[in-house]
């Protein structure tokens, strides 16, 4: 973006060139001679135009701009911009929260009648809005075991399929997606294929060069990485045909906007131009452009912040590998992990995000003394603050459940979650070493 309400930088080609960590700081946003240098903030609703003329223009979407900030903002364009480029795309939408990004992009496909296939190993809030929120509206889910071969994987697939859905590395099992296979399900099948790449980041995997062709974030994580405000964003890869027969709303025209048919108008960026006109403008889903300002302030560091977080998630799991007190440790960038071999082929970097989880030996009274004596390390519900985290999914997110339902689900009831942070590993382990001290006495 231009130091203007225009919405278009003349070095977007350019920009795409540039290394990862010069994007994370500067994509997105050019500032004009005797402009801000820095991203403002742009506090407003409305936008002021030339005459009638323009304003019919943009409301038959005959000419792009600013209308309401429900549907746009300098700002959130800006910020839509860079993660456009971070991930490789050709258009973002930026939403109010992950959870509505994943909405946005889910019912952009959809319609009741229609069916998707999910993994099952995905965050909580995706798998209860497929699972029983979309089921009320007519939407119906078939839930796989991403590790299954791909001729069990095939079955799921029915002929009112409209897409596949997986993340990166899933949350809190922690395996990372075989992109081959479920990029080859959704070309065989012909819908398009998900990820939610929350985890991950663009930093340490792109899954567009894998197969993907709309991503999803809540840049609430690692994004913005420092928790202090909420967003999403919704990413076209630009990669789909939707002139398949099977997505009637992209190709037939829509009446409420002068008859615009968005296969024809907007050809690969069809399906990022019809999620704001149709359910940005319906959902009201917007981000605030003060919590872009601090998401985007986040994601300057983003290239700096990650590899700190998987030295010290690597470090700590190695401790607590040798830990006597440990019955299991999962990470996903130990070298005896089952996805390890997908972080070479998949990722740019080679570290497995900040997520690990361990399992403490002593049972319920073990557990609460042990998330008692933390000093560095708090309870917290929530992943990618700088921070670092510990949550026991047993008494929390999955709380709901049995004790064997959590088991079938991956999540024993000695489960302990950490979203590791940047501060010094030594530091970290130290903490760590101290409250497994006190939980032994117990
Ligand atoms: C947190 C999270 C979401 C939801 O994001 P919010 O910003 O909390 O609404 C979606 N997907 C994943 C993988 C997440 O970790």
């Amino acid at each position: 973006m231009q130091n203007s309400i225009k919405n278009n930088p003349s070095s977007l080609n350019d920009q795409n060139t540039w290394g990862i960590g010069t994007q994370c700081i500067q994509a997105g946003f050019e500032a004009a001679v005797g402009g801000p240098r820095v991203l403002p903030i742009y506090q407003t609703a409305s936008y002021k135009y030339e005459d009638v003329d323009q304003v019919e223009r943009l409301f038959a979407l005959e000419e792009s701009g600013f209308k309401y900030t429900r549907t746009g903002n300098p700002i959130l364009a800006a910020f839509e911009q860079k993660m456009t480029i971070l991930e490789g795309g050709t258009g973002a939408v930026a939403t109010s929260t992950g959870q509505a990004a994943v909405l946005l992009a889910v019912a952009n496909l959809l319609r009741a009648g229609d069916h998707l296939v999910s993994a099952r190993t995905i965050y909580g809030g995706s798998h209860v809005l497929f699972g029983t929120t979309l089921k009320k509206l007519g939407i119906e889910t078939t839930f796989v075991n991403p590790e299954d071969p791909v001729e069990e994987l095939r079955k799921a697939f029915r002929p009112n399929t409209r897409l596949l859905f997986g993340e990166t590395i899933g949350n809190p099992a922690l395996d990372i997606l075989d992109f081959d296979k479920f990029s080859s399900l959704a070309h065989e099948f012909d819908v398009p294929f998900i990820v939610d790449n929350t985890l991950a980041t663009p930093f340490l995997c792109q899954p567009f060069h894998h197969g993907a062709d709309i991503v999803v974030h809540s840049a609430t994580k690692y994004i913005g990485g420092q928790a202090t405000s909420l967003g999403g964003m919704v990413i076209d890869g630009g990669s789909y045909n939707w002139n398949n027969g099977k997505f009637p709303d992209y190709v037939e025209p829509d009446r409420l906007y002068a008859n615009t048919s968005y296969w024809k108008k907007f050809g690969r960026a069809a399906f990022i131009s019809k999620a704001r006109a149709q359910y940005l403008r319906d959902f009201g889903v917007t981000l605030s452009p003060f919590n872009a300002f601090l998401l985007n302030l986040g994601l300057e560091t983003l290239h700096l912040r990650m590899p700190r977080h998987c030295e010290n998630a690597l470090a700590l799991a190695e401790f607590l590998e040798n830990h006597p007190q440990v019955n299991w440790v999962v990470y996903p960038g130990l070298k005896n992990h089952r996805s390890f071999p997908r972080i070479l082929k998949y990722f740019d970097y080679s570290g497995a995000s900040g997520v690990l989880t361990f399992g403490l030996k002593g049972g319920s009274a073990a557990v609460r003394e042990f998330v008692k004596a933390l000093k560095l390390a708090s309870l917290v519900v929530h992943v990618g603050d700088a921070r670092t985290m510990v949550l026991h999914p047993a008494t929390s997110t999955h709380s709901q459940l049995s004790s064997r339902e959590r088991l079938a689900a991956g999540i024993p009831d000695d489960m302990i979650r950490v979203s590791v942070g940047i501060e010094d590993a030594d530091d970290i382990i130290r903490d760590f070493d101290q409250a497994l001290q006190k939980a032994k006495r117990k």
